[in-house]
Order: structure tokens, then C-alpha cells, then sequence
């Protein structure tokens, strides 16, 4: 590649994961010429990374998967109610060969900064391979789980052993046959790791800090016979969960907790129990808001804790306690508790037995030093904001976003940030994100985008960027609709308590995904009208008007 040409595209389409994917696809549709990045060398976004043994995806599959295809919908066929990772990057290779999107990336290929050129209504793309794009519009993509979270231990670079962190994990696979491993981080990843790794590992030290409520996944294999059925209701499917709070099918109910019996309640909790998935969150309407109603829901999953771990004082340590259930992601789990019932697996309470260092040899904690083979790192992102922190994005006058959300991060729909003209989000802060289904969220924040540019190519527009006050009305909204919920009571990735410095708060919509998807229409049904337009200059115009005669033309 010569570094020293300016290439000139109509879009930047920064990742290669839900979003990043959908993005290519929709705009070479609209016949846009593309150009995309991903810092990984191939299609899967976070699933790409994360090929730790036991990652699998939380939310049904039929659910977690394209919709704009309906060819690839009735081509692929899902074996698991919940995928596994592997089964994860048949997908994404699937559609990316069935669609030809690989040929718009350049892999293993990081954008280092993206600044907006406001004389000339462009954005200025470079990367880390030297190169230079020029690009009316830029499509970040880039998920809000990219940027793993450094454990702030100290001591890692001494650590004689063999590191290995979920986010970035090795695509050979890791022998644990006989080896004394530890594993410091218990959220979602870590159980994956911990129930996976403890059936191999010679010795497993599981190092808690805060305890993290989790419930059977009890996955199945789909039959054809559910799978047929599936297929010939897709569009219903998909139409049910573009309509739902969580932006997929899944069981809801208005029944308050209160409403009902004690006996009743605790029936019903039972059903869900044994029904596993994230049965329980739909059992009953009020869990997120009603407090007492949550703390009765987190009793009854401390008694299952109890009733599965055979020693008392590790059932003790592993029940969560001090913030509301459900508050934190929920984990679905394989026999995580059941784990611990194994003379192998040791759990570490560093609440009462604080890490110090890493060693040489392992962990020290206050009380002694662990000595290990491996050591596993599942301690979680800098999520909603890492990675478009993590690079130069600079953009009208000199606005950078790390200077706009400094305080905290703002924007628009979590789509598009005034200051910040043609520059589109998916799955940005103070969208839904980590709250509705990714793939639901992308596919939206893609059709929205792709609705802003052909406002601007109907009108001979050059650029769009939400006014002042019609991002402070949607920050103004998510502001006020975040203290109805439970979701701050915990301290989590959701609130950016879990990285040091970083402005804390809900920067999530926290209204449900049906609800953000009628802000993002009506966005588009008014014709745009809180957003600000700059017009074509009469040179770009003549050259567009050639371009299309030159386009009917072939
Ligand atoms: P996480 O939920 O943020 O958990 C990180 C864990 O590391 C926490 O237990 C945290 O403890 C611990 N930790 C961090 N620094 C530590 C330190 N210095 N010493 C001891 N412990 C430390 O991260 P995650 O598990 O990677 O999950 C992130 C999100 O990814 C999830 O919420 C979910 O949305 C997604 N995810 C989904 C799936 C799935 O679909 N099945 C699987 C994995 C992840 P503290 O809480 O005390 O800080």
C-alpha cells in the first residue's frame, strides 16, 4: 500500500464485529464506496477475541443474528439455544462469505485518529499502517466491549508463569491438564472460565472479589423440527423483538412481585429456576425498580447458593450481597456453584483477603502467597467509552471526544454527538447497549445512519450534526429515566465504577429498546429537525450530478 496517496472513499467503517459488518453491507448497498478497519485479523468483534474455553453468548440465538437477510436466515441453522463462541465465528465467517464483506476490510488494521476537515466536510482517517483516508462520512462500529481493563495489580511483568487474559486470548488452544491455575475476576467471563477450566485444571484458585449472581443457563440443542418453525416465522420473530424492552423474545410479564402470594411468589420463582436462561428477570414486571421485591428475588438465588455448594463458608463467600440483583449484568451459568464442590477448586475471598501483589511465583494476598502455573485475567472492558477514547477523534474546531466527555459521555440517540458532524455511533453511550441486544441495536443504529446520509444525498447536503439542545433534550431524557431503575446501586461496567478516573453515571437509555427505536424513527419522520445541515458547494454538486449521469450511463 502506498502511504503516501490520499484515498478518497465515501465512508470509514471502523470493526468487524455486529455492527461494523452490518454497516458494510447496508452502505455498498446504497452504493457508497467503503472502506473498513478491524484491529483483529478477521470478522467477530468481541467474539473474535474472546475465545477463552466456555465463552458462549447469553441470549438466545435465534435472537443474537442478523435480520436483514432473509436468505441468511433461512441458510444458517443455530445447534444451541445458546452458541458457543466457536459456533459464533461460524456465523460470522458464514456472512461475511455469503455477503462478500471481507474484501471492504483492511485487518490487523488499527485507526489511530479520524479528524474532521469542517472547510472541506470530510473526515481524515489515518491508521497505524501509515495510510490516509479521506471520508465524507465515518461509521464507528466499535462496540461497547473492545478495551480490556488492566487489573491494577501490581506486579504482572514479574509473574514467571503463563498470563493469559480472556479478552485476548490465544487462538491455540491452552492445556490446563495438571497445572495450579488462578483466575482473578468472577462477572460474566470469569464463571464462564472458572465452570470450563475446573474440569481440567490440577488445582483451580478462583480470586473473588465481588460476587456476581448467576442462574442456570440450562442450554439444550435445537431440534430441526423448533428450528423449521423458527425459520417459517422469522419475520414475526424479528417483528416481536424490534417491539420488545430488550429488543429480543423473551418471556415478559406486568405481574408486580407484590401481587401475588408469598406461596405464589416463591412457585413462580421455582418455575424459573428450572427454566433457567433469564426466565426469573421475566417473571415478574417491577424487579428493576422495586427494591424490596429485587431483594427478595436475591434471597431466593442465595438459598439456591446454599442448597448447591456443599461447604458453608464457601456458599457464604459466593452470595452476592449489597447491591440489587440483576443490577450487575446476570450471568448464566453450567454448574458454576457445582464447581466449587470439587476438592481441586479453591475460592479466594479477597473482600477479607485482599490481593497485594503478583509475584514471581503467583498471587500474594494479605494472607499468604498462592503459587501457580497460570494466571487468568477475566477482569472486564472499559465499556460504553474505551474505544473511541482510545484513539484521536477529533472533531468540529478542534473538539475532541476525550474533552467532550470528560464530565461523562454525551450524544445523541447514542448515534451521532454534536460537535461531531457525520460521524455515526453503534451501540454508543446512552443508547441501550449492554441493556438490549446488540445485534437488535446495531441493525437500528445502522438503518438510522444509512436514513441521515440519504437525507443528506436527497437534499444536496454535505454534513449533519444534532444541535446543542437537541442533545441535551436526549441526555436530558436518559438523565431522568436512569434513577427509576436499580441499575446504579451496583458498581459495575454499567456505571464505569470499575475503571479508575472515569466520570461515574448511567450512560445508558434505560427506557427499553422498543421506546429508543420510536425516538430514533420519530428522529427521522421529523425530517431531522433538531440536527444542523451544512449545503454542497456548487464545485460538489456539478461533480455529483456527473457522477450519477455517469452511473446511468453503465
Ligand atoms: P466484569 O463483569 O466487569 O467483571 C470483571 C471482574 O473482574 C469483576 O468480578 C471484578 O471485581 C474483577 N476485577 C477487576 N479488577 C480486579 C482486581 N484488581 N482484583 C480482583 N478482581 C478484579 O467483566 P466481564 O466478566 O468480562 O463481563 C463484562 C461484560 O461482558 C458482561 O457484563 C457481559 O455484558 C459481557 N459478557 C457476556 C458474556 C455472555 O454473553 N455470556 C460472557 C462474558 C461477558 P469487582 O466487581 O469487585 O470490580
Amino acid at each position: 500500500m502506498d502511504n503516501h496517496t490520499i484515498h478518497q472513499v465515501d465512508a470509514v467503517i471502523v470493526g468487524a464485529g455486529f455492527g461494523g459488518l452490518c454497516a458494510v453491507h447496508k452502505f455498498r448497498e446504497m452504493g457508497l464506496k467503503i472502506q473498513a478497519f478491524e484491529a483483529g485479523g478477521d470478522v467477530g468483534g468481541v467474539w473474535y477475541w474472546n475465545r477463552y474455553p466456555g465463552a458462549r453468548v447469553d441470549l438466545p440465538s435465534i435472537d443474537y443474528s442478523f435480520s436483514f437477510s432473509p436468505e441468511i436466515e433461512q441458510e444458517w441453522t443455530w445447534s444451541e439455544q445458546f452458541a458457543a463462541q466457536p459456533e459464533l465465528m461460524r456465523y460470522f465467517n458464514f456472512v461475511a462469505e455469503r455477503l462478500d464483506l471481507r474484501k471492504h476490510y483492511q485487518f490487523n488494521t488499527r485507526v489511530d485518529s479520524a479528524r474532521w476537515d469542517d472547510a472541506r466536510q470530510l473526515w481524515v482517517v489515518r491508521t497505524n499502517r501509515g495510510e490516509c483516508y479521506e471520508a465524507r462520512y465515518c461509521i464507528m462500529a466499535t462496540g461497547p466491549l473492545s478495551v480490556p481493563k488492566e487489573p491494577e495489580i501490581e506486579g504482572i511483568a514479574r509473574f514467571g508463569g503463563q498470563i493469559l487474559r480472556a479478552a485476548r486470548w490465544p487462538h491455540e488452544p491452552v492445556d490446563f491438564s495438571g497445572k495450579r491455575v488462578g483466575v482473578i475476576g468472577t462477572g460474566s467471563t470469569g464463571i464462564q472460565i472458572v465452570q470450563e477450566v475446573g474440569k481440567q485444571a490440577g488445582e483451580l484458585f478462583v480470586f473473588q472479589r465481588t460476587p456476581s449472581f448467576t442462574m442456570p443457563m440450562r442450554n439444550v440443542p435445537l431440534e430441526p423440527a423448533y428450528v423449521a418453525e423458527v425459520k417459517r416465522h422469522y419475520a414475526g420473530i424479528r417483528e416481536l423483538a424490534r417491539n420488545s424492552n430488550v429488543g429480543g423474545v423473551r418471556p415478559q410479564s406486568s405481574r408486580p412481585f407484590f401481587s401475588v402470594t408469598p406461596a405464589q411468589r416463591r412457585a413462580l420463582l421455582e418455575d424459573a429456576w428450572l427454566q433457567g436462561g433469564l426466565a426469573m428477570l421475566g417473571t415478574f414486571a417491577d424487579l428493576m425498580q422495586n427494591e424490596q421485591a429485587n431483594e427478595e428475588v436475591a434471597e431466593f438465588v442465595r438459598g439456591k447458593i446454599g442448597e448447591v455448594v456443599d461447604d458453608p463458608a464457601t456458599a457464604e463467600a459466593l452470595k452476592p450481597r449489597g447491591y440489587p440483583i440483576f443490577a450487575r449484568r446476570p450471568c448464566l451459568d453450567t454448574g458454576y456453584y457445582e464447581t466449587y464442590n470439587q476438592p481441586h477448586v479453591h475460592l479466594r475471598d479477597c473482600i477479607t483477603d485482599p490481593i497485594v501483589s503478583i509475584t514471581e511465583k503467583g498471587v500474594r494476598t494479605q494472607s499468604g502467597e498462592v503459587e501457580l502455573d497460570v494466571l487468568i485475567f477475566a477482569t472486564g472492558y472499559d465499556g460504553l467509552t474505551g474505544a473511541l477514547l482510545a484513539f484521536e477523534v477529533e472533531g468540529r474546531d478542534g473538539l475532541t471526544v476525550q474533552q467532550k466527555w470528560k464530565e461523562g459521555a454525551t450524544s445523541c440517540l447514542g448515534i451521532m454527538m454534536h460537535g461531531f458532524p457525520n460521524l455515526f455511533m453503534t451501540t454508543g453511550p446512552n443508547g441501550p447497549s449492554a441493556l438490549a441486544n446488540v445485534v437488535r441495536t446495531s441493525e437500528n443504529d445502522v438503518d438510522w445512519t444509512a436514513a441521515a446520509i440519504r437525507h443528506l444525498q436527497a437534499h444536496g447536503l454535505s454534513s449533519i450534526e444534532p444541535s446543542a439542545q437537541e442533545e441535551q433534550a436526549w441526555m436530558d431524557l436518559v438523565h431522568s429515566l436512569a434513577p427509576r431503575t436499580l441499575l446504579s446501586k451496583a458498581k459495575t461496567w454499567y456505571v464505569g465504577a470499575n475503571v479508575q478516573g472515569k466520570a461515574p453515571g448511567l450512560t445508558m437509555f434505560t427506557g427499553g429498546f422498543q421506546k429508543y427505536r420510536e425516538h430514533c424513527l420519530a428522529a427521522i419522520h421529523k425530517g431531522f429537525s433538531g440536527y444542523h445541515f451544512a449545503q454542497k458547494r456548487e464545485r460538489e454538486r456539478a461533480a455529483d450530478a456527473s457522477a450519477t449521469v455517469e452511473n446511468a450511463a453503465h
